[in-house]
């Protein structure tokens, strides 16, 4: 295999857009493919202030290396979940990563903060793990970025994601999702705008790109990862497209550019202030309180 660009030896096999390439022209086509995603999508304007969720993993590290090096500042916001020997080697990676190119990270213990580590959660609702700590994960980062003054919140959600959620979401026909699954979801009262730069890029990709750019992450799964529904749909994601190249940009692709759009209308809910946090929900008191107060009261 021949590099596309300079024809060398190719590093990186990228079979979706029938091509290869060499360290230098894989990290190009990187940055290639992130930079199209933010502009196309009008993601990032001058002055604005970034916060990237990162989580130690490949993923929201090699995007934070990827947006600093497209010279875009970004600091870094890590949520310890609390699931153990996990949470506390991700951290110090995350640390490391952070301190080696002097960008700034802020750390938030749900523990602290909110008074449950995500294991506690589960056991004490009932819920999964996953469920527990997707919900306090959105909640907690949109509120790190309220606190911070922060005007965009950077997620590291790559095309496998997208397509997984997006697969989830038409599996269960749950249209007020699928109006609100866009690359980017702009600011309301009480929530920063949200992007998701990895839009384009596939998660074997953003592994090659961390290796080759000698970024130091979190291999290890995390060890509540079984009951993870959206992760098994991940699993036939890269299936279907080691069978199909290519399929799963166009499905996303084709979502982005024609489908969320027809179910917007189902995304505008009326909102109003959480009883207990003050934060927008449907509801008189919003999910992530429950799950708080559940997780927490006295027993
Ligand atoms: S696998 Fe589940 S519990 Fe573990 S970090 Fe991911 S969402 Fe949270
Ligand atoms: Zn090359
Ligand atoms: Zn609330």
């Amino acid at each position: 295999m021949r590099c596309r660009v300079c024809r060398d030896r190719a590093a990186v096999e990228v079979r979706r857009h029938n091509a290869a390439f060499c360290r230098e022209h894989f990290v190009e086509h990187v940055h290639r493919q992130v930079e199209r995603t933010i502009h196309e999508f009008d993601m990032i304007r001058p002055g604005e202030r970034l916060l990237i969720g990162v989580s130690g993993g490949k993923d929201s590290l090699a995007l934070w290396h990827i947006l600093t090096a497209l010279g875009h500042r970004a600091d870094g916001v890590y949520l310890d979940l609390g699931i153990s020997d996990y949470s506390d080697e991700s951290l110090e990676l995350t640390r490391s990563f952070a301190s080696e190119r002097g960008l700034s990270l802020e750390v938030v213990d749900i523990k602290e903060s909110y008074g449950f580590t995500i294991p506690e959660a589960a056991s004490r609702t009932h819920r999964t793990a996953c469920s527990a700590c997707g919900l306090s994960k959105r909640y907690a980062l949109n509120e790190a970025a309220v606190r911070g003054g922060y005007d965009v919140l950077v997620m590291g959600h790559n095309l496998d994601d997208e397509a997984a959620t997006l697969m989830s979401n038409v599996l269960n026909w749950n249209v007020g999702y699928l109006g609100r699954q866009r690359p980017v979801l702009p600011a309301k009262p009480g929530f920063v705008k949200k992007i998701k730069p990895l839009l384009r890029v596939a998660e074997r990709e953003t592994a090659a790109y961390a290796v080759l750019q000698g970024i130091d992450y979190e291999v290890a799964e995390c060890p509540l990862v079984a009951g993870n529904s959206l992760n098994r749909l991940k699993e036939w994601m890269v299936e279907l497209e080691h069978r199909s190249p290519g399929a799963l940009s166009q499905f996303v692709g084709g979502f982005v550019r024609d489908g969320s759009a027809l179910f917007e209308e189902e995304s505008n809910v009326d909102l109003h202030a959480c009883q207990r946090c003050g934060r927008p929900t449907t509801g008189e008191v919003c999910a992530f309180c429950r799950l708080q107060l559940r997780a927490t009261e006295a027993r």
